[in-house]
């Protein structure tokens, strides 16, 4: 078997180690013989993104976000055909963001999303910003994980109506959301850096499980042979500890 992803932006969407996802895909596929294919889109570069059994869109600043826009918006029937053919999307806080309506960066300019979905992002009060690390409940298709990550980002993400989880330590969404991130069985969009995949090998399955699916609609999320998990075990356990929290 093999997953093929493209991760978009990669030289400007790449905040706080998003590479970190990319590189633990990779390493889990290997561990259990699954080819990994690693291709890059920048901006103006010519692909289809509906060959990619993942698409990952990573975090960034209003900056970068504002820089790929026009790119990113040239590709929305693209993407679109991408979803319908069950490509999955991953999508990490400036990325989930421009999936949306739109976002209203720090200096008040209004960027428009692919507009997929209803939610939209404000921007927060004056120089307040959503920071620090971030404890969530999720259900993915029945599987229930407490996700672990680290959030920073100025952007409100409102009328979310699929949460990914319900917020047990942090922020989210927003400042008094209660949930966060976004997951409709087709794109999981998550404010969590961390960055996400090295601390959460259920979440990383999962992307793995959802992305070979597209190639192999009978496959299943048990199909995939559980790895020695002590360090990640203990990098969760060292946070939970701390916020005084069961895993
Ligand atoms: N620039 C966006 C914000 O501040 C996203 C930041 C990020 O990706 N961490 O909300």
């Amino acid at each position: 078997m093999k997953l093929k992803v493209c991760w978009m932006y990669h030289d400007i969407m790449d905040l706080y180690g998003d590479k970190g996802n990319m590189m633990v895909l990779k390493k889990r596929c290997l561990d259990r013989d699954i080819q990994f294919e690693l291709d890059t889109c920048g901006i103006g570069q010519k692909k289809d993104l509906s060959e990619y059994d993942l698409i990952f869109l990573g975090g960034g600043a209003d900056k970068e976000q504002i820089s790929l826009i026009p790119d990113l918006l040239s590709r929305k029937e693209n993407i679109q055909k991408a979803m319908d053919e069950n490509t999955f999307i991953l999508l990490i806080c400036g990325g989930y963001q421009l999936f949306g309506q739109y976002y209203i960066a720090a200096n008040n300019q209004k960027i428009k999303g692919l507009q997929f979905y209803d939610y939209y992002t404000d921007t927060g009060k004056q120089g307040s910003r959503c920071i620090g690390n971030i404890v969530i409940d999720a259900n993915l298709d029945g599987i229930k994980t407490r996700i672990v990550g680290f959030e920073n980002h100025g952007g409100q993400t409102l009328n979310v109506k699929h949460p990914l989880g319900k917020v047990i330590h942090g922020y989210g969404n927003s400042f008094d959301a209660g949930q966060e991130g976004f997951y409709d069985g087709k794109i999981l969009g998550t404010y969590l850096h961390g960055p996400l995949l090295p601390k959460n090998p259920v979440v990383a399955d999962f992307v793995i499980y959802k992305s070979l699916k597209k190639r192999n609609p009978d496959f299943k999320f048990e199909d995939l042979k559980p790895l020695n998990e002590t360090f990640e075990k203990g990098a969760r356990d060292t946070l939970f500890k701390r916020f005084n929290i069961g895993g």
